[in-house]
């Protein structure tokens, strides 16, 4: 059977249908518009949909990804960087709309789906897949299938604080890795000390003092928080995802960072770029409802 899988962000809503093989039959992108709030969104939501329907007609559920996941209180979304969606019925009022049953799922879940079941972490048992962009995200696949957790928080480091004293994160706490590893992140890092603005990725070439000093901290803190996460779950391997994960010295030095603080004599986890690039959180959407 055919499927559908959409991968609501916040700035884009991508979509795609694969046939019974995993194929893509057709794929489209539309920008969130978050601004305009809650109401609109799932409007958008719909209208990816609805162009995707015709290309797979016997899709009977629609698979979704997208930050934060589902309170088990009331079914309503909790912890999504897009605030106007917190506490709002998202499923249900999906549901509503489409005359569809809708899985909804955590993107960086997603992510980790579709690398465990097709791509970098193909083989391997427990994969631990990390978004690391504009929020940092983690998502835990067991024997090819998401571990949520009761409360489906499970492999959220995004929100372990690292620094008591850091910024301020939208969670309510300070110091969480997602403020002090993002990109943008490490790009107020770097300005914060030269008053220049530039990307992660032109950072991470500077050979400057103030760049190599940010780059060191960056890396130091991706190896305390990622020790963390190795020293409780012991994953196979670990894939890394989003924008970041494109910077090549996260598998040297990062890897090092983090086998400096891994609680064993040695770090024997791979450390993995993904191999499914951006499609990743979409084909992960569509896959739970295969
Ligand atoms: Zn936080």
């Amino acid at each position: 059977m055919a499927s559908l899988g959409v991968d609501l962000g916040g700035t884009k809503i991508e979509g795609v249908a694969l046939d019974d093989a995993g194929r893509p039959l057709h794929r489209l992108r539309l920008a969130t518009e978050r601004e305009h709030g809650y109401e609109h969104i799932v409007g958008r939501v719909v209208e990816v949909v609805a162009a995707l329907r015709p290309h797979a007609p016997d899709a009977r559920v629609v698979g979704i990804g997208t930050p934060g996941s589902l309170s088990a209180r009331d079914g309503t979304l909790k912890n999504s960087n897009t605030t106007c969606l917190n506490g709002r019925p998202l499923r249900e009022d999906l549901e509503a709309r489409l005359g569809l049953p809708v899985r909804l799922e955590n993107d960086a879940n997603c992510f980790a789906l579709a690398e465990a079941r097709d791509g970098a972490g193909r083989g391997h048992e427990v994969v631990f897949g990390v978004i690391l962009g504009t929020g940092i995200g983690g998502g835990i696949v067991i024997g090819g299938r998401v571990w949520a957790g009761p409360q489906h928080i499970a492999g959220e480091w995004g929100h372990h604080v690292i620094d008591p004293a850091g910024p301020a994160c939208y969670c309510g706490q300070r110091g969480c890795v997602e403020t002090m590893l993002s990109g943008p992140a490490l790009e107020a890092a770097y300005r914060a000390e030269t008053g220049v603005d530039v990307s992660a990725a032109e950072l991470a070439r500077r050979a400057d003092a103030a760049a190599t000093a940010v780059m060191d901290r960056w890396l130091d803190r991706f190896g305390r928080a990622l020790a963390n996460v190795i020293d409780i779950l012991d994953p196979d391997v670990v894939v890394l995802g989003g924008g970041l994960s494109n910077l090549d010295l996260l598998y040297t030095r990062g890897r090092d960072a983090v086998a400096r603080r891994v609680f064993n004599d040695e770090l024997r986890t791979p450390i993995v770029k993904n191999q499914l690039g951006d499609s990743a959180g979409v084909l992960g959407a569509a896959l739970l409802v295969a």
